[in-house]
């Protein structure tokens, strides 16, 4: 029986800003949850909402964890799908504060059940999973700068931040980036919605000799006539992101033909579950994913990957923004390794938590029946 549930609003100092096309961080504001079943054994989750993406704010996610946790307050834990209709019915939308309990239970159910969260979902440790790192968008001499770092510190994969109006400028950095790092590297770009399609597919056309791996969100997320013929005529494939929250999104993206590849996010799913029923569709549909994240730290992403080795179709990881915080207060959870190759433990649970130190410079609040 879930007996108290504990929320933490809590910030982390990005080392650099992180910028993207539409805007700039400084932190990570994230909200963590912490459920306790009668015995004291608890699950820890968290979510980062962005608002330009989710609509979702640190302090609208707090206000909703406060209902959600009094909802949730002498429940069996191990009910999640209950759960989450429940939370559903409570709230539409809002799946970033949703992704925070899902985790949570999912954590707690694991630990109690004595089992690794892949396992407790299914999953094995079947694949390697390599992260790329992330080139934030600005302007051109500093990008080549960052990749080259990045290409200097081991990484294979770079993530290329784009999408600035008129894409020339987007052009001529991908053409200095791929210059600059030399074939070997693995190039993927994101443009976060910023063409239009006419932008979307002079970058495309123009890029054809790039050997880009793939593109996410080229335009306006909603704008799914576009998005169909753009992904008809690109020789880049097309990566769903912000068009894909959850497994409803995923099932009109493949239905129109609207892209290749759907970017899978814990914080737009609302968590694992409703994430299991993205990579499910994407799979009848014989359609490749990527995972990937907003800013959570270990915590978050090591539950990520967990939900990663469950899926065969999973077979791109986009799991730096761990690398981009000023500090990692994580204890236990995902390890990298010299190549960048990403693994989790065996320990029950998704393995990670919060160090104690790290919890007590936030509020604490703490809703029990
Ligand atoms: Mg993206």
């Amino acid at each position: 029986m879930i007996d108290k549930i504990e929320i933490y609003p809590a910030r982390i100092q990005l080392s650099d800003p992180f910028v993207i096309s539409k805007g700039a961080i400084s932190h990570a504001t994230l909200t963590i949850i912490k459920i306790y079943d009668h015995d004291g054994v608890y699950g820890i989750g968290e979510c980062c909402p962005y608002r330009s993406i989710h609509g979702e704010t640190q302090a609208g996610t707090v206000a909703f964890a406060k209902d959600l946790a009094a909802a949730l307050i002498g429940l069996d834990p191990e009910t999640i799908h209950d759960h989450i209709a429940l939370m559903n019915k409570m709230i539409v939308g809002n799946a970033s504060v949703k992704c925070a309990f899902d985790m949570a239970l999912y954590d707690l159910n694991a630990k109690k059940a004595e089992k690794p969260l892949y396992k407790f979902l299914g999953g094995s440790k079947n694949k390697t999973i390599m992260t790329d790192n992330t080139v934030s968008l600005l302007p051109i001499d500093k990008m080549v700068a960052k990749a080259e770092k990045f290409v200097d510190q081991g990484f294979t994969i770079l993530k290329i931040k784009l999408g600035e109006k008129g894409a020339q400028n987007d052009i001529d950095r991908m053409y200095a980036i791929r210059k600059a790092v030399g074939n070997d590297i693995i190039l993927r770009i994101d443009a976060n919605q910023g063409w239009n399609y006419y932008d979307a597919k002079k970058a495309l056309l123009a890029m054809e000799s790039l050997d880009i791996e793939h593109c996410e969100e080229p335009i306006h997320a909603p704008n799914i006539n576009d998005q169909t013929r753009l992904t008809q005529l690109s020789p880049i494939p097309i990566m769903a992101d912000e068009a894909v929250f959850n497994h409803v999104d995923a099932l009109r993206i493949i239905r129109n033909q609207a892209a290749d590849l759907i970017n899978i996010k814990l914080g737009k799913s609302g968590g694992i579950a409703n994430a299991m029923k993205i990579a499910s569709i994407a799979e009848a549909a014989d359609m490749y994913c990527q995972v990937g994240s907003f800013s959570e730290s270990r915590l978050g992403i090591s539950a990520l990957v967990h939900f990663d080795y469950v899926w065969n179709n999973i077979i791109y990881h986009d799991l730096d923004s761990p690398l981009m915080l000023s500090e990692d207060p994580v204890i236990g959870g995902l390890t990298y390794n010299e190549k960048w190759e990403v693994t989790v433990g065996d320990t029950p649970g998704h393995g990670a938590d919060y160090d104690p130190d790290f919890l007590k410079r936030f509020e604490r609040i703490e809703i029990k029946d």
